[in-house]
């Protein structure tokens, strides 16, 4: 049974203190204890009196955000998008290891963006691109081809077709209390912590759907 209403606030797949140094423990409670928390909060109270919405899994209300009354459109979207996107993004990450993608990921970044290191010098550009609050993401296409893409705000790639493969989270509150204005260093730190057993998976998902 998928998830729907009234959702709640998932506990991380790991301690708060695991991805230090790169990413505080103090960072942690607040994006995940306050901010998450928000979004799942705020959502509920939007579907609080919606019936025909209740049922609906988190992906289902992101899809069909677009299609709703203004009123109550823009609230799911923000909200949903708000959830999907943290949680993705906290899933995506694990205690330091040295490790990279698997076979197929590797293969699709070599193909898609000449080799690791020039993914993550494109990647990094994307997310340093991001003006004011949003996410870089890799995600794949119903080829599966690769693509980096960035969104404003809470929006997901999902209203975009793509299935999504890694995020960053770059609005400030991610990263100001342990790097201050610098972005760049909370880039570097961050794929210092990425869960690339996870992205593996994700993107073998991304393939299965694209070959029905
Ligand atoms: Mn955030």
């Amino acid at each position: 049974m998928a998830e729907h209403y009234p959702f709640v606030n998932t506990p991380l797949p790991y301690g708060y203190d695991a991805l230090e140094p790169y990413i505080d423990e103090k960072t942690m409670h607040l994006h995940h204890d306050k901010h998450l928390q928000a979004y799942v909060d705020n959502l509920n109270a939007a579907l609080k009196d919606r019936r025909a919405l209740q049922e609906m899994s988190l992906e289902q209300l992101i899809c069909i955000a677009g299609r709703l009354p203004e009123n109550i459109g823009v609230p799911v979207s923000r909200n949903t998008g708000g959830v999907y996107n943290h949680r993705f993004y906290f899933d995506g990450m694990a205690p330091a290891s040295d490790t990279g993608p698997g076979e197929a990921l590797s293969a699709a970044i070599a193909v898609c963006f000449g080799g690791l290191d020039s993914f993550k010098s494109k990647f990094s550009a994307a997310a340093m691109s991001v003006f004011g609050s949003g996410y870089a993401w890799l995600a794949a296409d119903k080829r599966g081809h690769l693509c980096i893409i960035t969104t404003a705000n809470q929006d997901t790639p999902l209203t975009c077709c793509l299935c999504p493969v890694m995020n960053i989270d770059v609005w400030e509150h991610a990263y100001y209390l342990k790097h201050y204005n610098q972005r760049a260093a909370y880039i570097e730190d961050w794929f210092r912590v990425v869960s690339w057993k996870t992205a593996d998976d994700r993107y073998a998902s991304c393939l299965s759907c694209a070959k029905k």
